[in-house]
């Protein structure tokens, strides 16, 4: 073979090694042999502390028995480190952000103080709670843990300012505990707080949220952490998703916040697979060392508010970069006029641009094409125990419909004219990127910079230029790389094809750089070996099976019942993917009364046992145009009670005396007022509506599933369990009030 095509092979296999190895870029720091030294963080006696507080790690949610025993050791836990826990026993309420709704439960806030009993405070939060589904080892057991082993070394380090430790309880159930905290005298001290949460049980752990203006927070950070993974694309991001953290409840108080929390492997999350076995001890360090790092320093002074808006991103975890947002706005523009100018002078604009962005929209709509085909073969998330397989299709994809165009419509232009026409693309990118996600602006600004250093200088040097691309694309991938590594964790679920869009900010500079050698090989010859790799991406996916022992599918099994009548169905939430023959039923794909999702249902026999929640109407008030209800309910044998109304039921606000909360108006859909836990019994809700005509609610109940539904979980696949739901069953009905 001609020597251009085996360079280019070797450019293209490289570059496929280099995306495939992103996830490598943010890593926690290796721990060390030896055992942490006195004064440090120890990520083992930390595990060992968080094992003895689950015990035999059932899910223990708020207001449960198994939530007594978890509590009453960590009480332990707590007295051992010389502490004085005090548990503040509420029924509260918490208004659910960026959603019409009002949860309620019983929570036993957890508070230990340690430092000076005056001034103003630092406050430490994790909640100890899990949801209904899994032990929670991670979410927030890796909170907890820390929490405890922060506590140990800030003793030793005398802290001047008071710490609050809070252990909260209810915060999956909609940040209950983090309300409750906030109705206690302690909360008014406090100036400063730093967060700990989790969605996955490896990895880094990333620096997701800050308080706004994030200067002073930021300029903390940057200080104090050593192996930083933050950056302000994804805390822009991460205010746009419908996720939230205790985070949300404690904003209204302004208090500088940093909200810490790893990613890495979702599938566990939520799940009965997030076990302490399966909680990386490295990140369970990484948490702990940053965490004792922000404590000691807000533990001893706030810094000086710097009002700004910063901009940042951390370097391949070894460093952060960090700017005034709008300095990062200035250089962009400035960035846009010279790139303009450059790819104007040296022609070639247009054919150039249908090259980036024919790339961009190609591989995208490939990508898409042939996880659709593969869909069809393999049903389900086909990606789920081997992601890499899929990324690298989507990646070997997109060099192919690059190599294409370069080799055809760009074929008239030599690097210097493509150089300019990508940096000005991607810089209008960023700009776009920059208008919804102004933090995202960071990951556009230095890599252009460098070319254009390089493109100065190309009078004197002719190599300058291609050598600062080169540096150029380094950076790229270090930063943008990086980020993405992050993002493949994060965008688990898909859509995957996404990636294409996104890793061709990356492919495309490099394969810029290899047009001598695409051109040399020919059209025939620089497609044939992406086709390969794509091909051989195709053929792992194929190969490789779809769930494993520690990537499990997702599998809830419910019964769903309507009272009256009884009619019961069996449910199954999965990916999709079709149910198991053995699997006793006659199943089809449908939704339910209650829910417009889509799901595997069977009928299934009445359950005599089965009652729907009750509520009794106690009393109605006329208040303005509407009405105040006051409701008694009953639990009827469930553990967790919904009341729902439809989204013209006008619900202004709802809860129980002294956590009357108001409703989100601004969101959208149906109204949902909960309770959980055994509490909930007898409980005494306050509802005001907007309007006086009655309103059709639906009262709906869960509880552990019957020994009726035994046959069902004997036949779920081997690598499937729960997740975000348990298995259980529902009953609903509709009361008119
Ligand atoms: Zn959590």
């Amino acid at each position: 073979m001609r020597r251009p095509v085996l360079l280019l092979a070797l450019v293209l296999v490289s570059l496929l090694g280099a995306m495939a190895a992103m996830p490598l870029l943010e890593q926690p720091p290796a721990r060390t042999a030896t055992p942490a030294a006195a004064g440090e963080f120890n990520e083992l006696r930390a595990r060992a502390q968080l094992a003895t507080i689950l015990g035999d790690q059932q899910p223990h949610p708020a207001d449960s028995g198994a939530s007594d025993g978890v509590l009453s050791r960590l009480i332990g836990q707590i007295r051992q480190l010389g502490l004085q826990p005090i548990v503040r026993d509420q029924f509260a309420c918490n208004t659910l952000y960026k959603q019409r709704g009002v949860s309620c439960a019983r929570v036993r806030n957890v508070v230990a103080r340690l430092g000076p009993a005056t001034g103003k405070a630092l406050l430490l939060n994790a909640h100890y709670d899990s949801t209904p589904v899994g032990p929670a080892a991670a979410d927030d057991g890796i909170g907890v843990a820390t929490l405890l082993e922060v506590a140990r070394n800030l003793q030793q380090r005398q802290p001047r300012r008071p710490v609050i430790l809070l252990f909260n309880e209810g915060e999956e159930l909609g940040l209950i505990g983090a309300r409750a905290f906030l109705a206690d005298p302690l909360s008014k001290n406090v100036d400063a707080l730093i967060n700990l949460e989790a969605r996955g049980v490896t990895g880094p752990v990333n620096m997701f949220e800050t308080s706004r203006p994030n200067g002073a927070p930021i300029t903390l950070f940057a200080n104090e952490v050593k192996r930083p993974v933050a950056n302000s694309l994804s805390t822009d991001v991460y205010r746009l998703m419908p996720n939230y953290t205790d985070v949300n409840s404690f904003a209204e108080r302004g208090w500088l916040t940093l909200n810490l929390a790893p990613i890495g492997n979702e599938t566990r999350y939520h799940s009965p697979g997030d076990t302490i076995a399966a909680l990386d001890p490295a990140t369970l360090k990484h948490i702990g060392d940053q965490t004792l790092a922000l404590a000691t320093a807000l533990a001893n002074g706030t810094p000086a508010t710097n009002a700004g808006d910063r901009i940042f991103m951390d370097v391949a975890s070894r460093a952060l970069i960090d700017l005034p947002l709008i300095a990062g706005v200035v250089l962009l523009a400035i960035l846009l006029i010279a790139f303009a100018v450059l790819a104007i002078r040296r022609g070639g604009l247009a054919r150039g641009s249908v090259t980036i962005v024919g790339t961009m929209l190609g591989a995208s709509l490939l990508a898409w094409l042939l996880l659709e085909l593969i869909g069809l073969v393999r049903p389900g998330m086909f990606w789920r125990a081997h992601p890499l397989w899929t990324h690298l299709t989507v990646y070997a994809a997109t060099m192919l419909v690059g190599t294409s165009l370069l080799a055809t419509v760009g074929g008239g232009m030599d690097r210097t004219r493509l150089r300019p026409v990508f940096w000005f693309i991607f810089v209008i990118l960023g700009g776009a990127i920059g208008l919804f996600a102004p933090g995202g602006i960071i990951f556009f600004l230095f890599p252009p910079l460098i070319v254009l250093a390089g493109a100065a200088t190309r009078r004197w040097s002719p190599a300058a230029e291609r050598v600062a691309s080169l540096v150029a694309i380094a950076f790229l991938y270090l930063t943008w790389g990086g980020m993405l590594g992050l993002l493949q964790e994060l965008l688990n679920v898909g859509p995957m094809w996404i990636f294409a869009l996104l890793g061709s900010l990356l492919i495309l500079p490099v394969l810029v750089e290899a047009r001598p050698l695409i051109a040399n090989a020919g059209v025939r010859l620089s497609t044939t070996i992406p086709a390969v790799l794509s091909l051989l991406g195709i053929a792992g996916i194929l190969s490789t099976p779809a769930y494993s022992a520690d990537r499990q599918q997702r599998f809830v099994i419910q019964q769903v019942t309507q009272m009256p009548g009884g009619k019961s169905w069996w449910s199954i939430l999965n990916d999709g993917a079709p149910l198991p023959k053995a699997m006793p039923g006659r199943w089809k794909r449908g939704t339910l009364p209650i829910s417009d999702r889509q799901r595997w249902l069977s009928d299934a026999p009445t359950d005599p046992i089965l009652q729907a929640p009750g509520v009794q109407l106690l009393s109605q008030s006329p208040v303005g145009n509407g009405r105040a209800l006051t409701l008694r309910l009953t639990a009827n044998g469930n553990e967790r009670m919904e009341i729902s109304a439809p989204a013209d039921a006008q619900i202004l606000s709802a809860g129980v005396d002294g956590f009357i909360m108001p409703i989100d108006q601004s969101a959208s859909g149906k109204y949902s007022i909960s309770c959980v836990g055994r509490s909930c019994d007898g409980a005494v809700l306050r509802v005001t509506l907007a309007q006086a005509k009655p309103v059709e609610f639906t009262l709906l109940g869960t509880r552990p599933l019957s020994p009726a539904a035994a046959p069902l979980l004997a036949a779920r696949p081997a690598f499937a369990r729960p997740q975000y739901s348990r298995d259980e069953a529902i009953t609903f009905t509709r009361r008119r009030l």
